[in-house]
């Protein structure tokens, strides 16, 4: 078995790629193409069947010196695009053979079109997610989008559409969900033992690994982090939520820990567990797969709610991970994330939960500002609740 530093390794050299290498040796090595796609949430499990690699896609973070993507972007808007545009100018993406667009938000729909203008050759696809949650209406809209992609695909890689092969995605990302589920538990009962930024590079591994290597890569490092001996400090435990697009800089996920917080749950990457459990392996697989979207997604920013419940996943969040706080992280000009924060605001003041809120860019250089806003609010939390 590997240590848990021979994990964070690999899955810090993953992470450091961002010439999607390891995509490019994967392709040489089966002779199958590659498929990406921009966050929240993309169906990976048809990518998977088509036979390709699906490439969870989270922009440059600060690797990357902005030169040509900053001349397709109005200043006031977030930083992923700027340096996903700024990869695919400067080659880094040329392995990549199709991309898929999730509507998000209005830059990443905005982004689609661009793609399609800037790179003709490239198979490109806006994925228009329901927001209608009606299982007929929206159910049946959302199969027909999974077989056009899925039938799309198979043709771009030269395979042939097939149930069985969609089941066999279906349950091999099933399985990771849970590899990864059993990871955020352990976060949320004994966060010492899988640091929050060590946890992030581990499940951000699986941006560009194949599914089944990336669940056996989980079950690894879940191993050797349970029997690694590691102190439990008297930290704070926080809930940070805003983070699910455009990634936070690693060292902002340290700061925090340095902080003193202790990160029981985030949204960091949400899109590896958008789904909930397992999809069904009976009956049809694109439907199970539609189902699943409307029945067991996450709550997230990106997904109508309707009035009057909204923030009631965030506060349940905190009584699950038993958090003292929530601390909310969002990109600058971040529509989704900034435009939900006063109603999640609202519901935890109405639940007596404190809470603290910071801005960042993916290529923020400087965290003394949040490591002094993080450490006040965590010396704060301890203070008070042993008042
Ligand atoms: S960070 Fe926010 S605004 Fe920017 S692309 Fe993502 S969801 Fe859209």
């Amino acid at each position: 078995m590997d240590s848990v530093d021979q994990y964070v390794a690999r899955a810090d050299a993953l992470y450091h790629d961002v010439s999607y290498r390891s995509v490019a040796e994967w392709k040489t090595r089966t002779g199958k193409k590659a498929a990406g796609h921009l966050p929240v949430y993309a169906p990976r499990e048809i990518i998977d069947a088509a036979g390709m690699l699906p490439v969870a896609m989270h922009g440059a973070g600060d690797q990357v010196e902005i030169i040509r993507g900053d001349a397709y972007f109005q200043s006031y808007i977030c930083q992923l695009p700027r340096s996903t545009i700024e990869l695919a100018m400067s080659g880094r993406l040329d392995d990549i053979d199709a991309f898929l667009f999730p509507s998000t938000c209005d830059v990443i729909r905005n982004l689609s079109g661009m793609w399609k203008m800037l790179f003709p050759k490239k198979f490109v696809r806006y994925l228009d997610l329901p927001q209608n949650f009606d299982r007929k209406v929206a159910g049946r809209f959302w199969a027909g989008e999974l077989r056009h992609l899925y039938a799309d695909l198979c043709a771009l890689n030269g395979t042939t559409p097939s149930d069985d092969a969609l089941r066999l995605s279906l349950a091999r990302f099933s399985a990771n969900r849970r590899a990864v589920a059993s990871l955020m538990a352990l976060r949320a009962s004994e966060p010492w033992r899988a640091p929050a930024a060590e946890a992030y590079l581990i499940i951000r591994a699986g941006d560009v690994m194949p599914v089944e290597e990336h669940t056996a890569f989980i079950e690894g490092y879940l191993a050797a982090a349970q029997g690694a001996d590691r102190p439990m400090r008297d930290y704070t435990r926080v809930v940070v939520t805003g983070a699910f697009c455009e990634q936070p800089p690693l060292e902002l996920i340290r700061t925090l820990e340095r902080a003193g917080c202790y990160l029981v749950w985030d949204d960091f990457t949400v899109g590896a567990r958008f789904l909930e459990g397992d999809v069904s392996l009976a009956g049809d697989p694109i439907e199970a797969l539609a189902q699943a979207f409307l029945n067991q997604s996450v709550k997230n920013a990106c997904v109508y709610e309707p009035d009057g419940k909204k923030g009631e996943w965030l506060v349940n969040t905190v009584r699950d991970t038993r958090a003292d706080g929530v601390v909310f992280a969002a990109p600058s000009f971040c529509d989704p994330a900034l435009l939900e924060q006063p109603m999640l605001v609202t519901a935890l003041e109405r639940a007596g939960i404190p809470h603290t809120s910071f801005k960042y860019a993916e290529n923020l250089g400087q965290f003394q500002v949040i490591r002094e806003q993080a450490g006040t609010f965590s010396d704060g939390l301890r203070l008070w609740s042993n008042a």
